[in-house]
């Protein structure tokens, strides 16, 4: 029997991508994931009795370019608390200023970090508190030239473009800037991530401009632009959205997620196909807190367990086109996340302001990144 660099000893094992859910080892050799199995031998071997383990959870909506930006969080201090081992920066940088990005945050960081680079040439420059300017409200900062030079250079980390649109983010400009985010998208073959808050523009107007594998955050937004409908229905340009491909994914924010259209949606058997949670500055600090409180608001809301897992691991590894993220399949990165499931009485808020009294909630014991141990907080 072979004896592996690391091992997680006795965890209950849930890898949606392979129908695990079963206790069992996990072991790391070479910084990659060996095997799930019983009575495995490691160098060293970490006991996770009573926890679970998955993959390494995937949040597909932060902002962590700490210091460059005035909404980005420390992406080591949000990983651990989190048992985050991949975050996904979702344009706070564009191409005027990725390069410190890249050099200064990515490049330090542990945990790894990709991005969705914006198509508005210094990304989310003015979000705070006193000062809030749209990226893409002026179009003259749109700079679909420098966005395909500057992603087609950063392949290794970039994974698609971002486009903020909405009364908040787009003001007078409406869909011009998915207008030019796409033909950018397009030009290097790439995905959107497409934000939406208020319209104008509409929902279904910025639907019917997302291609295939597309995502489409803040998915589960309260009135208006809500997929919901008054009486209890999901749009009908909705569900025909996800039958042409494209992805829904939770970015919950400090706006963008209400209980009200969660429970419409997951009654009418609409799950989110990705969890994330949108921190910035001033999400951190509640609603959205981090990943693991956006899930587990998706446990009290009734989905199961394994489908919430599987919406921040291979789902998002698939909306990124990267396979070897969040699976256990032997060869995948050598990353794992250690959770403890709590029972009892939890109070969790939406962006609406509406509570919800919930009885379950996860919790960070501790990550695996590259087959290294890092302890949670
Ligand atoms: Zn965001």
């Amino acid at each position: 029997m072979p004896v592996h660099d690391f091992v997680l000893r006795g965890g209950r094992v849930i890898d949606p991508s392979q129908g695990i859910d079963r206790v069992a080892d996990v072991a790391f050799t070479d910084g990659q994931v060996a095997m799930v199995g019983e009575g495995l031998k490691g160098r060293t071997e970490r006991d996770v009795a009573g926890n679970i383990v998955t993959p390494g959870l995937i949040d597909l909506h932060t902002h962590v370019y700490d210091g460059g930006t005035s909404l980005g969080v420390n992406p080591e201090a949000f990983a651990r608390r989190s048992a985050v081992t991949t975050m996904i920066d979702t344009g706070s940088a564009g191409p005027g200023n990725f390069a410190g990005f890249r050099d200064h945050v990515i490049k330090r960081s542990k945990p790894r970090i990709l991005a969705y680079l914006n198509i508005s040439f210094a990304g989310i420059y003015a979000f705070s508190k006193r000062v809030s300017v749209g990226e893409s409200g002026d179009h003259r900062l749109m700079a679909p030239i420098d966005t395909v030079d500057v992603a087609d250079k950063n392949r290794d980390v970039i994974v698609g473009i971002k486009v903020r649109v909405g009364r908040n983010a787009s003001g007078e400009q409406g869909v011009i800037p998915l207008q030019i985010a796409r033909q950018a998208a397009e030009r290097l073959g790439m995905s959107m991530m497409v934000h939406i808050d208020e319209p104008p523009p509409t929902l279904d107007e910025v639907l019917a401009l997302m291609r295939p594998g597309d995502v489409l955050t803040h998915c589960f937004r309260p009135f208006p632009n809500t997929p919901a409908t008054a009486d209890g229905k999901v749009e009908p340009y909705v569900l025909a959205a996800r039958e042409r491909g494209i992805i829904f994914d939770i970015g919950h924010g400090m706006g963008s997620f209400a209980f009200r259209t969660a429970r419409t949606m997951l009654e009418r058997e609409f799950m989110p196909d990705c969890i994330s949670s949108d921190v910035h500055t001033l999400s951190i600090e509640g609603p959205a807190f981090d990943l693991l409180t956006t899930m587990s608001k998706f446990i009290c809301l009734g989905m199961p367990m394994n489908e919430v897992i599987r919406a921040a691991t291979e789902n998002p590894a698939n909306a990124l086109k990267r396979p070897e993220l969040g699976t256990f399949r032997q060869g995948g990165v050598g990353d794992a996340s250690v959770l403890s499931l709590d029972d009892g009485k939890f109070d969790y808020v939406d962006a609406v302001g509406e509570h919800l009294e919930g009885k379950s909630r996860l919790s960070a014991r501790g990550l695996v990144i590259g087959g290294e141990w890092l302890d949670a907080p």
